[in-house]
């Protein structure tokens, strides 16, 4: 039999607007019964996705940064000191291709050459972030620890933004729109992020065939879920707003946690009986 990994997108999938998950505890807790990993992967920050982790009880591998950076518990035996790049607290990290120190150097270059008008979280201070954000304060700490995206305000024309992006693509660095922000990164995609905890995996037990079942809700989760072997997709109150091109789908019953306790425990019934 294969053993199942799932990996899961977190706001409007497995976290509701509350951002609770008590409504998916029973398929939590049947997945830590079978010793399924469950691996995070979102767009947060390492530092916003941890605490989440601990009150999960889990050690399986954190995606962050949609895909640019994985981290591992050293507890997780899954990655030697000597693979990691950083070290966070009891986590290791690899950045997935460019780290944010080369996308900042490379932008800042730019903006003192052709004097962009543009500021972003490396320019400002905590209470700047705040005022930019909204966020707490030890949200905005927690938003500040980045490793692999940068997001920044626009203040300039569209043309020079599109100079800008075609400048930043030669270098391997795309800029994605979330909001009023725009998020600097690397190539790399949530997709990336799961094969690299698929591949922790299989390193560990190279015996093991897993079942990949990847859950999630919108645009920037497609890639992800059609990397999997099974693609739960989550609808939003209107429906699905996503159509995954992927080996099977399935949709799941109800938006955000209540949907993805419904399907994760109807997959894991039909895998395990
Ligand atoms: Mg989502």
């Amino acid at each position: 039999m294969k053993r199942m990994m799932v990996v899961t997108d977190l706001d409007g999938s497995l976290l509701d607007e509350r951002y609770s998950w008590d409504a998916a505890l029973p398929a939590l807790q049947r997945l830590q019964e079978l010793k399924m990993p469950l691996v995070l992967n979102s767009s947060k920050t390492l530092s916003e996705m941890r605490e989440l982790v601990n009150c999960l009880g889990t050690i399986a591998p954190i995606v962050a940064e949609n895909g640019g950076l994985i981290a591992v518990h050293e507890d997780a035996g899954l990655l030697s000191q000597e693979d990691a790049l950083v070290r966070s607290g009891r986590y290791l990290i690899e950045v997935n291709g460019l780290s944010r120190d080369v996308i900042l150097a490379q932008a800042h270059a730019l903006r003192a050459k052709f004097d962009y008008n543009f500021s972003g979280f490396a320019d400002w201070s905590t209470d700047q972030v705040c005022e930019h954000t909204g966020l707490s304060r030890p949200m905005a700490e927690r938003s500040l620890e980045r490793h692999a995206t940068e997001p920044i305000l626009w203040d300039d024309t569209t043309e020079r933004l599109a100079e800008f992006t075609a400048a930043l693509a030669t270098e391997g660095i795309r800029i994605l729109r979330g909001g009023r922000f725009l998020h600097l990164m690397g190539i790399a995609d949530k997709a990336d992020g799961m094969r690299a905890a698929l591949d922790l995996y299989k390193k560990q037990q190279p015996g093991t065939e897993w079942l990949v079942v990847s859950v999630g809700d919108s645009a920037n989760d497609l890639a992800m879920l059609e990397a999997a072997d099974i693609a739960v997709v989550i609808p939003h109150e209107d429906g699905p707003h996503i159509q995954p091109d992927a080996a099977q789908v399935i949709h799941a019953p109800a938006p955000s946690t209540v949907g993805w306790n419904e399907a994760i425990l109807t997959i894991i019934k039909d895998a395990c009986g």
